[in-house]
């Protein structure tokens, strides 16, 4: 073992040969099985789908392109000028509000809506990544009846005949599949069918949805509820196994952010009380990397933990919780059990946290139903032969439906079946009916967001594939049929108003996109009650199921740049793998790479191992969102189906595992390794208390370099000298930049085999560190875009002067002269250069020209590239300001990956300003720079990560 203090993977801790032999080559495998023909064969498949890697072949060939001016030309429309709308995006149907730029009418990039209590400006990775699934050419693009080519009118005589017929009955027989929703409008369509046909009935399923969190309030007030923290807030907290930093979690988003200001605001100010933030889980999360203290334990037995919390006060951190009263919050994992939910509502009771860090609405569900409960009625009722007639609304339940159900046996026995949906997928293929879905920034709808704000989702292009929207096809069932979408929605909001102003009402709403004073209001409730005394947790090996950290559900498997993203917990690519401990790996006799056979309750799936530091021992974590059959060419055939193991009784946890090594040598896409920094001691963590009695432990003077350490005089900036401060304190490591970063810039994906070979492309990576045991390590989170060295390397090497430096200190790219030497790369220390080593931007895929950022350059194969720190955006800015013949004002330039990130850990702006924020920032003693024993003088420069433990538990760690 040798002396790092931060390691990045088990092989770096043990220092293998293979793991030197690989860091000190600059492109791994560069050519070793390009020309096996199986490796080709799927670089081709690739091929054509969405962001495909087209023309591996030499030369670049431009596709021809026709310019026709409009006839009439839109008012508001200039070309160069990108206009922006507000919308909003759901997940598992709670609503985040986005402002959507659009150039000519294409949708291009999403940004997150100041304005929207969910966003508050920032988004997460998949939203970003969603402008890809909005033009994948592998949506579904046309009616089809019976897997052969119909239209809208044909479905429409058939779907309003199986209406009718049903009607005789009261409409006993038919049947409806939603996911979770919110959406009044849509609930109030649902609610007129129901009324008008009493008989049929409406069901809910999302795979990933809230079934604890409902039944959780259920068990300890009697009734669903919501419930709304407020970090911003909190002193401590205590996290039962909930992930709730900008990981999916509804509100997540917000929460990141709230937490992250109270962090950066107590380094900035030693009078603000930093807030504590205690972990308790068993797979290795975003949030538990942020704690002051995780505590490892079988997920299964948080429960045992969170009872423990009630019964005993002499804890360390029951003390500290008592220490904090009406400043704490105790959460619960969305996917831990009910009884954890109901315990977490008694100890914030019991805190007196309600109405200050904790506070109740009604729910933001329209019918918040138990799902798993509504999924198995539907399936029983299948099943006995009692529904005629299934329309599914979304969702894809063949896929994703718990196993014990069969959903797809129960599906056979329905006589007219109708699938509304994004892509034909494994539920389409079992439908008579298959209707394309319009992507929600092709529809018009509304939906709540965490607190209950409604959103006017508006569409920002016509259905690119003639999609329909739910709110169309329930106006066929209420005899509607010509009613359209946008109609719908107004008129509800037009029946909710009282007042004579709802034109202007409704112009605000789409302005704003928030329709004013929908935010739930608070409620008071009676005690909650305690449940009874848990369960022991049953012994033996544990299951943990999750959404997958890049793909989520399922509902993005095949977005390329989301199977691109590194995820944030082991920088895997294009799979997913069974996480176990290395304690229990060794106990099972496995290593990364065996492919092993999980049988659970007589089902049985096969999936690779990946050996996860921090992994709770006895317990393995699959996640879904893989094993797809009809997800499209980009995620067919990739990974194992954790679905196909998991049970409606246990959705989350389950026991009774039996593991089985069926081979070994499965080569996983990671990148982890690649663009290392070595042992070079990059990241820098003390405790608030450390730093503010030493404040400089980032940066000695003794290390650091002198300006005039050299002989050249320094250059002068005259007008602007843009820097970047990164704060470590706030970044949680989600990955968001990662993605604004390659939509802005029109990055392309490579695919599984290039990754491996180390040539990915993304311009900002976010390096995982560990500090401390294999068994109980920190995990923390290092974004590295381009430094722009002011001694750029990288600029001292280029024979042709391909990268240069500009007169405002960026180190820029001229691709037109870059004949690919590579000697950049080879001499960047921070490795943050990228070479298309083939064409790998596909200039053929027609429905992929309106994704791209016409601002960028969309390279080709044998150019280097890298982060311009947002150029295009840096000239608008200043195009904008010299127009208006006013100064640039600081924050007017905000870089993609600043603009996405929920902590606000990115800042941008000119250091020539000294009241910028950027300034004032470098000037905190926490500043550093990366690898300055260099000399090269990065622009962009770190804020030293700072932590918050327990005094207590400190001494006994
Ligand atoms: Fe997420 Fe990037 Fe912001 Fe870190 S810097 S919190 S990884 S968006």
């Amino acid at each position: 073992m040798n002396q790092i203090q931060y390691w990045r993977s088990l092989e770096e801790l043990a220092s293998t040969a293979e793991f030197r032999a690989f860091v000190e080559d600059e492109f791994p495998n560069r050519t070793p099985d390009w020309n096996s023909p199986e490796s080709r064969r799927r670089f081709l498949t690739l091929m054509g789908a969405s962001l495909a890697l087209a023309g591996a072949s030499g030369c670049t060939v431009l596709p021809k392109e026709v310019i026709v001016p409009y006839v009439r030309q839109p008012e508001e429309v200039v070309p160069g000028n990108p206009l922006f709308y507000a919308t909003a995006m759901t997940t598992a149907g709670i609503a985040t509000g986005l402002l959507v730029e659009s150039h000519l009418g294409r949708p291009t990039k999403i940004e997150g809506n100041p304005q929207h209590p969910a966003s508050l400006g920032s988004t997460d990775a998949a939203m970003q990544a969603s402008t890809l699934t909005l033009y994948d050419p592998d949506r579904s693009q046309t009616v089809t009846r019976n897997g052969a080519i119909s239209d809208w009118g044909n479905f429409l005589n058939a779907i309003s005949a199986v209406r009718d017929i049903a009607g005789l009955k009261q409409g006993s027989g038919f049947r409806i599949l939603t996911g979770t929703v919110t959406s009044p409008t849509l609930a109030s369509q649902l609610k007129e069918f129901l009324g008008a046909y009493p008989a049929a009935k409406w069901h809910q399923y999302d795979p990933c949805g809230r079934h604890s969190v409902r039944a959780g309030a259920a068990m300890a007030f009697g009734k669903p509820i919501n419930t709304i923290y407020r970090f911003d807030r909190a002193d401590v907290i205590v996290s039962l196994d909930a992930d709730f930093l900008c990981s999916g979690m509804p509100g997540g988003i917000r929460y990141a952010r709230d937490y992250s200001a109270r962090r950066r605001a107590a380094a900035e100010d030693p009078n603000v009380q930093p807030p504590r933030l205690y972990v308790v889980e068993g797979t290795p999360s975003i949030t538990g990397g942020m704690a002051e203290h995780r505590f490892r334990m079988r997920t299964s037995e948080v429960e045992g933990f969170a009872s423990g919390l009630l019964r005993d006060s002499t804890s360390a951190v029951a003390k500290d919780l008592n220490a904090h009263r009406g400043s704490s919050i105790v959460i619960a994992g969305e996917h831990q059990s009910p009884r954890v939910h109901a315990i977490a509502h008694v100890l914030n009771q019991a805190l007196g946290n309600l109405g200050k860090t904790v506070l109740y609405t009604d729910p933001v569900e329209a019918n918040p139903v138990d799902e798993l409960a509504s999924l198995s009625e539907l399936v029983a009722d299948m099943r006995s032969g009692a529904v005629e007639g299934l329309l599914i609304l979304g969702g894809n339940p063949v896929y994703d439906a718990p196993a014990d159900l069969n959903f797809l046996d129960a599906l056979k026995k329905v006589g007219f079946r109708v699938y509304l949906g994004l892509y034909s997928n494994e539920t389409a293929a079992w439908c008579h009916w298959n209707v394309p879905e319009a992507h929600y920034l092709e529809a018009w709808s509304d939906a709540r967001a965490y607190d209950g704000t409604v959103s006017v989702v508006q569409p920002l292009i016509a259905p690119i594939y003639g999609g329909k929207t739910q709110h169309e096809i329930l106006n066929v069932l209420n005899n509607h049929a010509d009613r359209s979408a946008h109609d719908t929605v107004r008129d509800y909001w037009q029946g909710q108003h009282k007042g004579k102003d709802f034109d202007d009402l409704w112009q605000i709403s789409l302005h704003d996109g928030v329709v004013e004073g929908t935010a739930l209001p608070e409620i008071a409730l009676a005690a909650a009650k305690s449940p009874d005394a848990p369960p022991s947790a049953a012994g033996g090996l544990e299951i943990v199921f999750r959404p997958d950290p890049a793909v989520g559900d399922g509902i993005m498997s095949n977005n390329a740049w989301l199977q691109e993203m590194p995820k944030p917990q082991n920088k895997m690519t294009w799979d997913n793998a069974v996480w176990i401990s290395p304690k229990s790996a060794q106990r099972y006799g496995l290593t990364t790479g065996d492919v092993i056979e999980i049988a659970l309750r007589g089902r049985t799936v096969g999936g690779p191992v990946w050996i996860m530091p921090g992994h709770a021992d006895e317990s393995i974590t699959v996640h879904f969102g893989y094993g797809r059959t009809r997800a499209g060419k980009i995620a067919d055939g990739i990974g194992f189906n954790a679905y196909a193991i998991r049970n409606s009784t246990a959705p989350w946890t389950d026991t009774g595992v039996e593991i089985t090594r069926k081979s070994h040598g499965y080569v996983f896409a990671t990148t982890q390794h690649t663009q290392t920094m070595e042992e070079r001691d990059p990241f820098r963590v003390a405790s608030f208390s450390e730093y503010h009695n030493h404040p400089q432990f980032a940066n000695p003077p003794e290390d650091r370099v002198s300006d005039t350490h050299t002989m050249f005089p320094l250059w002068e900036y005259k007008q602007h000298k843009w820097g970047m401060s990164i704060d470590l304190t706030a970044c949680v490591g989600c990955q968001a930049c990662t993605m604004a970063c390659q939509s802005e810039n029109n990055i392309a994906v490579v695919g599984k085999e290039e990754v491996v070979k180390g040539r990915h492309m993304n311009w900002i990576r976010v390096d995982r560190y560990y500090h401390g045991s294999l068994e109980d390590p920190q995990m923390y989170f290092q974004p590295v875009p381009c430094m722009h060295c002011e001694n750029a390397l990288c600029e001292l090497v280029c024979p042709v002067a391909a990268t240069v430096h500009s007169g405002e200190g960026l180190n820029e790219m001229v691709y037109n002269r870059c004949v690919g030497t590579r000697y950049c790369s080879n001499n960047c220390p921070y490795k943050v250069r990228r070479f298309n080593f083939f064409l790998y931007s596909d200039w053929n895929t027609e429905s992929l020209y309106g994704l791209r950022n016409p601002d960028v350059t969309v390279r080709s194969r044998g150019v280097m590239e890298k982060c311009t720190y947002c150029v295009q955006r840096i000239n608008r800015a200043k195009i904008d300001a010299e127009k208006q013949d006013r100064p640039l004002a600081d924050g007017e330039i905000v870089t993609a990956c600043q603009q996405a990130c929920p902590t606000q850990a990115i800042i941008f702006g000119d250091l020539n300003d000294s009241n910028s924020r950027v300034s004032k920032l470098k000037k905190q003693q926490r500043d550093y720079s990366l690898l300055e024993e260099l000399d090269t003088r990065p622009r962009t420069t770190y804020l030293a990560r700072l932590r918050n433990p327990n005094p207590e538990l400190e001494k006994s760690e």
